[in-house]
């Protein structure tokens, strides 16, 4: 072999393994955000999600996200900025005077996390209960003697009534397991896991596998799994693809508005 491919090759051949090891990361990477990710989205109040929504609305479609953005990052000091886009400065354009350059930063990060993934986006989600309810923030909760912890929030209805899928995505688990039940696990078009449990009846005709729509009935309202004592309700469990449950309580606030 001429020297000179051979010098080539030595060169080639590095910036190959670099390519490739670029390309396994971005593959293996989760599709859905960090943990850090959605631990911010998931503390987002629902009544600043929905005043964020009716300020935005005066202004432009995607105005609620830079004032959400702002309201939760700075919520001492957000005033002047907040007046600089109902003026009609474009969040490119604002000026930061007077605030810290890495808070500036985390507010436009928190602000494409916003318009990424559209949990609080209007319609994008329904209330997985299609029905007379009630629910209370237990997200961390102590279960069976403190060996585990509430994954997730329960929603109080009657027995029977229509659960709806949240979202649009796959059946990835359909069946019976010793604590949930009758529980159905989506796999949402979002990356996420969305776990349904405790249901009375499964729809019949549902198969793993299967494309579900936004708002389509999944079962009915129950008790099953390790819920037979108690009244019934749903289960409802956020899973993001790194394997953490999030706390859905606030999304849930806000997509019982917005459905
Ligand atoms: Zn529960």
């Amino acid at each position: 072999m001429p020297k000179t491919h051979r010098c080539r090759e030595i060169v080639l051949l590095p910036l190959l393994l670099i390519l490739g090891m670029i390309a396994w990361a971005a593959l293996h990477h989760p599709p859905g955000g960090t943990l850090n990710d959605w631990s911010y989205l998931a503390s987002v109040p629902a009544p600043l999600v929905l005043q964020a929504h009716e300020e935005g609305k005066l202004i432009s479609p995607g105005a609620w996200a830079d004032i959400l953005a702002l309201r939760s990052t700075l919520p001492r000091n957000c005033g002047p900025l907040v007046a600089q886009l109902k003026e009609g400065m474009k969040f490119t354009g604002l000026n930061w005077a007077g605030i810290a350059k890495s808070d500036a930063k985390t507010v436009a990060y928190r602000r494409t996390l916003l318009l990424k993934y559209p949990v609080f986006q209007i319609g994008a989600y329904t209330f997985p209960v299609n029905g007379r309810h009630w629910y209370e923030d237990t997200f961390g909760a102590g279960r069976e003697g403190g060996k585990r912890r509430h994954e997730g929030t329960d929603i109080f209805g009657s027995e029977g009534t229509p659960i709806v899928s949240a979202c649009s995505g796959k059946i990835e688990r359909l069946g019976w397991n010793r604590l949930g039940g009758e529980r159905v696990g989506v796999r949402g078009d979002d990356g996420n896991y969305y776990y349904y449990a405790h249901l009375q009846k499964i729809s019949p005709g549902l198969q793993r596998g299967q494309r579900v729509a936004r708002g389509e009935t999944l079962g009915t309202m129950g008790h099953t799994g390790d819920a037979l004592t108690t009244p019934d309700h749903l289960h409802f469990g956020i899973e993001i693809p790194d394997g953490h449950w999030i706390n859905p309580y606030q999304f849930l606030r806000v997509w019982e508005e917005n459905s």
